[in-house]
């Protein structure tokens, strides 16, 4: 097997939305990027999801811009077309992205390729080495065997921040008493007939889900069913099936917990069949291969963003991305689903760079969502459209470092905001430009 050891400018851990973006923006500028990915998918939770809308991409009606708009354009251009804008149906949530799913991923690996960007599927980063306050190495594991990366920079966007942490840099998990929202495993219906299956005015279903419960063919937490139209016609995207008190960080927690959501999802298919007009002869499709996790490690930055920033509409010199979905909370361990307004109606906030840099590892950064947030915002920044913006601004931050050969801390965000802002990202606090 011998000592195998690579080189890198920008080693972005995690291919989800945010590694995507980070990776892209990264590549694009020439620097060489290896993006680090555990599964065999590029999407992180849009994989384990497959088929969840990019939500909150357009905050005020106006998308944020930047890789999202990109790749949302790519899809929507496509003959037919793969992607299109659409009112959400759940309360405070502004309009979403609904996509064919395998075209997007397709089409998300053909953008990393052309940005020129290593990327290696089925391979774990396990253990960083640190000198003095730099990341010198990252230990890492393939199905070869162990291995080593040495990286310029660090972007840590694995959701759940194991490197990052094991490189000392504080973090809360959850709600800070270790509360975290459920897990989902989703699913679709594929064959609805959609006329008849939301002709009922009430959108989650709950007359029949009480009827299931009462029964005992439904678990008790399937009161309310989220149920959406899919990209396709007759397809029905099932955001349902909760399972509380998961730790997301915890390999044998999330493997059962995805075999417990596995069986309330076929036990869910077959109520809506049996019970649910227009999925009498539906199918189930699209299982989720694991858990979606939402929220484990939140790491602490040099900024923590608060549900009051929010509340103030805050606008940060240094924002990177627009935000204004709700506080979408989901069912910790005693609470429901919750989708209250995070801010007044027709406003917005926007998310600081400083949420994404540690305080003191000079070449670290992290995005998505185990950015610096309180409950509150977390619960609010964490869409994937938001994500990916993160990630963009985290890779364009790393090209400033390398190209000023400065700490990550020090990049002037004056001008990570200036360039954000020429690559399409909106509303950003650009004094010679005028707001929209
Ligand atoms: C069930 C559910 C429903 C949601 N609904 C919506 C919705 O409708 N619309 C919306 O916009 N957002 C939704 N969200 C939120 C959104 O999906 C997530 O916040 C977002 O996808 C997080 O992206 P991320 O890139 O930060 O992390 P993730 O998507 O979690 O990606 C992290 C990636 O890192 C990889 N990884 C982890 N550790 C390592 C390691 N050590 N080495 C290598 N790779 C590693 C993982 O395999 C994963 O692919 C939902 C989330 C969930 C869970």
């Amino acid at each position: 097997m011998g000592n195998r050891t690579e080189q890198t400018d920008v080693l972005v851990i995690g291919g989800g939305t945010a590694g995507f973006g980070a990776a892209i923006a990264a590549g694009r500028q020439g620097l060489r990027v290896t993006l680090l990915e555990a599964t065999s998918k590029i999407g992180g939770v849009m994989a384990f999801c497959p088929g969840m809308p990019w939500g909150g991409a357009y905050p005020m009606d106006r998308i944020i811009g930047g890789l999202i708009e990109e790749l949302t354009e790519r899809l929507a251009s496509m003959d037919p077309p793969a992607a299109e804008k659409r009112a959400c149906t759940l309360e405070n949530f502004g309009p979403e992205i609904v996509y064919d799913h395998d075209i997007a991923t397709s089409t998300m690996f053909e953008m990393l390729e052309e940005a020129g960007v290593r990327i290696r599927l089925g391979t774990i980063a396990i253990q960083p080495h640190l000198e003095g306050y730099s990341i010198s190495a990252v230990e890492c594991c393939d199905r070869i065997g162990p291995f080593t990366i040495k990286p310029r920079i660090v972007i840590d966007c694995s959701g759940d921040g194991d490197i990052s942490a094991k490189a000392g840099v504080p973090h809360v998990l959850g709600d800070a008493t270790g509360n975290m929202m459920a897990v989902t495993v989703s699913f679709f219906m594929i064959g609805v007939d959609r006329a008849r299956a939301f002709a009922d005015p009430d959108p989650y279903f709950q007359k029949y889900a009480a009827q299931g419960i009462a029964d005992g063919r439904l678990h008790a937490d399937l009161a309310k069913l989220y149920l959406m139209s899919g990209f396709h016609d007759g397809a029905v995207f099932c955001n349902s099936v909760h399972v509380r008190g998961v730790d997301g960080t915890d390999p044998v927690a999330v493997a059962s917990a995805t075999q417990e959501g596995r069986r309330r999802c076929h036990q869910l298919a077959q109520f809506l069949r049996s019970d649910v007009p227009g999925f009498e002869d539906a199918h189930m499709s699209m299982l989720s291969p694991s858990v979606g996790v939402r929220e484990t490690r939140k790491l602490q930055g040099m900024y923590r963003l608060t549900g009051e920033d929010l509340l103030r509409a805050t606008k940060f010199a240094d924002g990177i991305v627009a935000c204004d979905n709700p506080v979408d909370d989901v069912m910790r361990a005693e609470g429901d689903m919750t989708h209250d307004a995070a801010i007044e109606n027709g406003q917005y906030y926007t998310i600081p760079f400083r949420s994404l840099v540690p305080e003191t590892i000079s070449n670290l950064m992290f995005a998505g969502r185990i950015l610096s947030a309180d409950p509150v915002a977390f619960a609010s920044v964490r869409g994937m459209p938001q994500c990916m913006a993160m990630g963009q601004a985290t890779g364009t931050a790393a090209v400033l470092s390398v190209r000023f050969d400065v700490p990550v801390q020090d990049v002037s965000t004056g001008l990570l905001v200036e360039e954000l802002s020429r690559q399409g990202i909106n509303r950003l606090a650009v004094p010679s430009l005028s707001e929209g």
